[in-house]
């Protein structure tokens, strides 16, 4: 990314379907549902986040929904991504839980629904039922999670719509150079789970060295990597501290050369399951 384009929490990447995906998002998987999901995604709201990643597995659609109504917000100016669940994968169960996953939410639609994980069998016809969601205005784009090249070059080979996002593990210790090309050279917009690590490996030396350079945390650190290589993040945090921490992110640059170093701390190291092995 040039030094020169400008990015602030209320810049959005352009989607294939003429949408557009605000660059940083607010993750909330393992949060709570009750109290804990809803104060957590109000406190996101406050602090100028206009996404949230959530997610029918991580059972809070329902506080994520009533955290953005009651913050008052224009709906057009939210933004809410939620997930295709494993166990409903095929065209009539698929149907009816992106239907759901939307009535849960209240939000009158879902900005981006995704296939969760690239489920072998029924994953062709899950992803046309979720251009039939898409029609029907359920989800206004659509996409995939946990698909890597092959996972994509089935689906592409099998439909003419091509999915807006992969959603996927993605940092410098899991920089997934060919999936990151193979996804800019067909438009699909690339977006980055676990971009924290889990805080993992927040403790690394070479992190720690680059952060200090340029005087931030190793977390925003990690999270300004992956923005310069045009990638959405969605950081998740449960606390007021680091959800304004993580957000601070767009008043410093990276250098090529610090970037080089960071694009080599690559291990292959996953704190997900890996999509290779089929749930
Ligand atoms: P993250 O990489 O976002 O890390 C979250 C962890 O880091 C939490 O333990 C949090 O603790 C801690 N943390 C947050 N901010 C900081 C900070 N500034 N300094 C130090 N520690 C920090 O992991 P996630 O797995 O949550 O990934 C992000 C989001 O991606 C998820 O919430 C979910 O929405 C999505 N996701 C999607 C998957 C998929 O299959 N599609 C799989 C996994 C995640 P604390 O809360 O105490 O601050």
């Amino acid at each position: 990314m040039p030094q020169a384009m400008q990015l602030d929490i209320g810049t959005r990447f352009a989607l294939n379907d003429g949408n557009r995906i605000p660059v940083l998002g607010l993750g909330v998987f393992e949060v709570p549902s009750g109290r804990v999901a809803q104060d957590t995604v109000s406190t996101a709201l406050a602090e100028g986040y206009r996404h949230v990643d959530t997610a029918k597995y991580y059972r809070n659609e329902k506080d994520v929904g009533m955290a953005i109504r009651a913050s008052g917000l224009p709906r057009a100016d939210v933004f809410v991504t939620s997930k295709l669940w494993n166990d409903d994968h095929g065209t009539e169960r698929a149907l009816g839980a992106g239907r759901k996953s939307c009535r849960q939410l209240g939000l009158g639609h879902i900005d981006l629904y995704l296939i969760h994980w690239p489920v072998a069998g029924l994953r062709g016809k899950s992803w046309d039922a979720l251009v039939r969601l898409r029609e029907e205005g359920v989800a206004r784009s659509i996409g995939v999670s946990n698909y890597r090249v092959p996972h994509l070059e089935e689906l592409l080979a099998s439909s003419s719509t091509v999915p807006a996002v992969n959603q996927v593990e993605f940092h410098p210790f899991l920089y997934q150079k060919e999936l990151l090309r193979f996804c800019q050279r067909h438009g699909i917009q690339l977006e980055a789970y676990a971009p924290l690590t889990k805080g993992e490996r927040l403790r690394d030396p070479k992190l720690i060295e680059i952060a200090a350079k340029v005087g931030r945390t190793p977390a925003q650190v990690l999270l300004r990597w992956a923005l310069q290589h045009e990638v959405v993040v969605i950081p998740r945090s449960v606390r007021p501290e680091r959800i304004r921490e993580n957000r601070q992110i767009f008043d410093f640059h990276i250098s090529s050369k610090e970037m080089d170093a960071l694009d080599r701390l690559d291990e292959g190291f996953r704190t997900d399951w890996n999509p290779d092995k089929e749930p």
